[in-house]
């Protein structure tokens, strides 16, 4: 099969001919029409990810069973399926409750620590495929439901992390980022009133399309300042920050009211300090949200069957211009999501 083999860290892709995937037991073999291209993956390019190679890179898949393999019985040929970002195991006690995130036997995840979604063929074990439910027009949209599972679905997440009402004040810091970006669709989907906060301007008016009410220009202005002036000195309900910076983590941290919460997700996991007073006093709480759930990935395909929110894929080329296409988004060129076009 064709596939576009990433040979090492800081290296361009290359588009090999390699040998097509064999379902053994228990794994299924899918055929890739679309995968999508965010940071998450260009991370694993640049090096700010460890990885093995030579690798087959991406998870945001939109793809079609072709064949299964001994004992399986989950999956058929012919299902339109995407992929699970993480290689849970399917049988700990975190998996059995729905929270695979948090699984304790992780083999880590697809297109990193097994080949993904850039090539024709694509090989996993068949718990990681996920159905996609009826209603949705798979071989007419590839490139926006192959993101939706993580694009979408991390910040539906988040929604209910956060626990997010009706009319309280949501503060997203990142907005103009591929994931930000669809934080804040769907904290207006979920009738917040949504303020973007990021250093690049250029992204604001694709913030406001998307349903953000104000934005923040964290380059030109003291954050904490603008978030209290914004809320009449009341300070936000929920601060969620796709930076997470120590500066970001603070920042937000300084900006919540009464009751607020704060999500950290991405970021390096840098060390940041906030104040037990304010926690205290304010009954403020600090949350982490890892990925997505796969019950949370078939609620947001609900959602999008429904018509309720769409992914924002701003840039889909052909499989051979990843390369090109990922020096955009690595720059943030790139405003949403992009995807490379495969099958
Ligand atoms: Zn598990």
């Amino acid at each position: 099969m064709k596939a576009m083999v990433l040979p090492g860290v800081r290296q361009p892709f290359e588009l090999c001919q390699v040998q097509d995937p064999v379902a053994g037991p228990g794994e299924a073999v899918a055929r890739v029409i679309a995968c999508g291209a965010g940071l998450t993956i260009q991370h694993v390019k640049a090096g700010r990810r460890a990885a093995q190679f030579p690798r087959i890179l991406g998870h945001e898949i939109t793809a079609e069973i072709v064949a299964i393999g001994v004992g399986v019985t989950s999956l058929a040929a012919g299902d339109a399926v995407t992929a699970y970002f993480y290689l849970n195991c399917g049988h700990c006690r975190w998996c059995l409750a729905s929270l695979e995130p948090l699984c304790v036997n992780s083999g880590g995840n697809v297109g990193i620590e097994c080949d993904g979604g850039y090539a024709e063929y694509i090989k996993l074990p068949a718990h990681i495929f996920i159905k996609l439910p009826e209603g949705l027009d798979h071989r007419r949209h590839p490139a926006e439901i192959g993101v939706i599972g993580d694009a979408l679905a991390t910040p539906y997440k988040v929604l209910r992390r956060a626990r997010i009402k009706a009319g309280e004040t949501v503060a997203i810091f990142g907005a103009g980022g591929g994931l930000g970006i669809h934080q804040v669709m769907m904290a207006k989907w979920a009738r917040a009133r949504v303020i973007a906060v990021d250093v690049a301007a250029s992204k604001f008016d694709a913030c406001r399309k998307a349903g953000a009410d104000e934005a923040i220009d964290a380059a030109s202005c003291d954050v904490v300042e603008a978030l209290r002036e914004l809320t009449h000195g009341d300070g936000v309900d929920v601060a969620i920050d796709y930076v997470s910076s120590t500066r970001t983590l603070e920042a937000a941290a300084k900006a919540l009211g009464r009751g607020g919460r704060l999500v950290t997700l991405g970021g390096a996991g840098q060390p940041f300090q906030a104040s037990a007073r304010d926690l205290l006093y304010n009954e403020q709480a600090i949350l982490g949200s890892r990925y997505v759930t796969r019950s949370e990935i078939l609620e947001t395909f609900d959602l999008v069957a429904r018509g309720e929110v769409w992914p924002l894929v701003t840039e889909i080329r052909p499989l051979a211009e990843a390369e090109a296409l990922h020096a955009r988004v690595e720059r943030g060129d790139v405003t949403g999501r992009a995807a490379l076009m495969i099958g």
